[in-house]
């Protein structure tokens, strides 16, 4: 399995910082490492560009980045802060004539189609946006790296996928169970294997991912004692805090320095901040060794 790569699109939280109407030191900082936009990361890892989240930033996101093509997006929960941006795939859409393959739970998936009643409807007006969905659980799975087949646009059908035997299958609306592929054969065909961490955001289960010794964890405030084997060995962990505060839904910065001591990576990045906190340079000079907090645009690997 290759080596991971993880860019942070964005470290802040929902509202991003600054926060709009703000006059706040840190909302007023001119450090760049004080804009935050909604927390999101692109990973890189066997040969795949995964993303996980696509909030309202999306898409000067993917422009700072120069990011042309996504085998992957990975959605923590269904929050708009992390959703928000998910139309603007269509521009992934005309690039790579596919529709862009999401992985998610299936109450993500219940949410998405009421957020983006347009994008399931069964006659599509043009342009809409074109996603496959997959529904994980907290169970490891493989990422294909491409599947056959064309996005074409079929009179009175609306999108469809014209796969290479000539066979057209509608998309948009096409849900792919991946728990019933045995992730082996995914692997063997040349897949990457995610690792899901179950973790809660108040009660709403939420899930991080794993990539090679790498961990992504977002908008948690508990963790499961059964997950803590998955979050063995980590080079680096990113961890959500908003407050120094308790958080009904998120780590407090002392519960997540805990957590970061108890699971023991070699560094830990805080990420989905809010500008509670001081500005970077501030913050980062307040917290143990070991413990940073991220900012847009850092890229970590194993
Ligand atoms: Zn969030
Ligand atoms: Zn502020
Ligand atoms: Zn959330």
């Amino acid at each position: 399995m290759g080596k991971a790569k993880l860019t942070f699109l964005g470290t802040g939280t929902s509202q991003g910082v600054p926060i709009i109407g703000c006059h706040c030191p840190v909302c007023r900082s001119a450090d760049p490492h004080d804009k935050r936009l909604r927390s999101a990361a692109l990973v890189e890892y066997g040969g795949l560009t995964i993303l996980v989240d696509a909030g309202p930033d999306f898409r000067i996101q993917m422009l700072r980045e120069d990011v042309c093509h996504i085998d992957a997006i990975l959605l923590t929960h269904n929050h708009m802060d992390h959703t928000g941006g998910l139309d603007d795939v269509r521009a992934l859409n005309y690039i790579d004539r596919k529709a862009v393959h999401i992985y998610c739970e299936p109450k993500v998936l219940e949410t998405l189609k009421i957020m983006f009643g347009y994008a399931f409807a069964e006659h599509k007006y043009p342009g809409s946006p074109e996603w496959r969905i997959h529904l994980i659980d907290d169970s490891p799975f493989a990422v294909m790296p491409v599947e056959g087949g064309d996005l074409v646009w079929m009179h009175e059908k609306g999108y469809c996928m014209q796969m290479p035997d000539g066979s057209v299958i509608p998309c948009g609306n096409d849900i792919v169970n991946d728990a019933k592929k045995p992730t082996e054969d995914v692997l063997a065909a040349g897949g990457v294997k995610i690792i899901p961490i179950r973790g809660y955001h108040d009660k709403m289960p939420v899930l991080g991912f794993r990539f090679g010794d790498i961990a992504y964890i977002t908008d948690m405030s508990s963790i499961p004692e059964s997950e803590f084997g998955k979050l063995r060995g980590l080079k680096h962990l990113t961890l959500n805090t908003v407050s120094y505060h308790p958080h009904h839904s998120h780590f407090s910065l002392s519960e997540a320095v805990a957590l970061a001591q108890r699971i023991g990576a070699e560094h830990t990045w805080l990420t989905h901040l809010s500008h509670t906190f001081p500005s970077h340079s501030q913050f980062d000079s307040e917290l143990p060794p070991g413990i940073s907090p991220a900012y847009d645009g850092l890229v970590i690997s194993d």
